[in-house]
């Protein structure tokens, strides 16, 4: 019998997915995008980024909820979420696409881009002596399916770096903290630190005024994972008063950023539109396609998301 994957996504094309995932799933598993399926009582999988409030209400027979993209803070907080498996795309692609987009960041602010930035709208020639990359400390917060290989990438590039998750792990190259009692000391001698913690109920504005306040004064921040983890006043509020130097910005508290946000204005701050990476249909495919066989052949699926950790 033929069963049925919905698709939904507002930013991603439904095509590049239907192509990827068809010759990985066989005849016997329809793709059909969420506005044309034919018969609701026949979808058993849905692949989704952020579907409308209702959504699963439709498809009274799901049996997995594959998450679009890495991030699933909105998915799992979601009241009409079904009791099923949901899962997270784990894309080594994924992972290199954010590492780049992490070290790019990070070199940013290590070799003061902003600075000659500014001083090239002068037509000034103002040079300044670069940094080693090992006298540079850079903290990596978060070292998950993505920030682990972010902050591998950083480790390669010679600088000082440390990462701090819940709990202790091996990564080459990098000193790894794990405990909430580390936190402070670790963001204190910190010259860059990059925030990639998943947005749960535990993180929510956890890098508050007080986190701020910790810094190395003159420290650069990056977020590349959500910005409901800042808070985004005290973040405006420590790049004004000069506590910290600059910001790269990929994710905020609203997106997009409403154009009277101060931080568009600020210099030293870079804001990109939430882009640091995205799921490729190519890439992903396998996997997508792994999980649905398993659960068609009654077996446990991989890179499911534990609903009381959040992430
Ligand atoms: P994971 O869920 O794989 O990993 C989360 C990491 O954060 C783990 O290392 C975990 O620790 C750590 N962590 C969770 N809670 C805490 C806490 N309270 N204190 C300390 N550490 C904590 O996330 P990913 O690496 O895949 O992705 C990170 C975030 O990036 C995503 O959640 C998503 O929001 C965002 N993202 C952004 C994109 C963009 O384009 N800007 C694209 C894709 C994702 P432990 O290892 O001990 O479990």
């Amino acid at each position: 019998m033929t069963a049925t994957l919905v698709f939904h996504s507002g930013p991603d094309p439904f095509e590049p997915w239907r192509d990827a995932l068809a010759p990985h799933l066989g005849e016997d598993v329809l793709i059909e995008k969420s506005d044309s399926v034919t018969d609701p009582e026949a979808v058993r999988f849905a692949l989704v980024w952020m579907p409308p409030e209702g959504f699963f209400d439709r498809f009274p027979n799901l049996e997995l909820v594959i998450n679009l993209g890495a991030g699933v803070d909105r998915l799992v907080a979601r009241k009409d979420l079904p009791d099923v498996p949901i899962t997270r795309l784990s894309d080594p692609e994924m992972g290199r696409m954010m590492a780049g987009f992490v070290l790019f960041s990070v070199l940013r602010h290590a070799r003061e881009i902003p600075h000659f930035q500014a001083a090239q709208t002068r037509r000034e020639w103002s040079y300044r002596h670069p940094r080693a990359a090992q006298d540079i400390t850079v903290a990596v917060l978060g070292l998950g399916e993505l920030g682990a290989p972010a902050a591998t990438e950083i480790a390669r590039q010679g600088f000082d770096t440390h990462g701090w998750a819940t709990r202790p792990r091996d990564l080459p190259g990098v000193t790894v903290h794990h405990t909430e009692a580390a936190l402070p000391a670790l963001s204190a001698k910190a010259d860059i630190v990059v925030c990639m913690l998943p947005l749960t109920p535990g993180t929510r504005k956890r890098l508050d005024a007080s986190f701020f306040d910790g810094l190395k004064p003159g420290a650069a921040f990056v977020n590349v994972s959500r910005g409901e983890v800042v808070d985004q006043e005290a973040l405006v509020a420590a790049l004004q008063s000069g506590q910290l130097s600059g910001a790269t910005l990929d994710v905020f508290e609203t997106e997009p950023l409403p154009t009277d946000s101060p931080l568009w204005d600020m210099p030293g701050v870079l804001i990109t539109p939430h882009l640091a990476s995205v799921a490729l249909p190519k890439s992903a495919a396998p996997q997508i396609a792994a999980n649905i066989r398993a659960v068609l052949a009654g077996r446990a699926v991989s890179n499911e998301v534990s609903r009381v950790r959040g992430y």
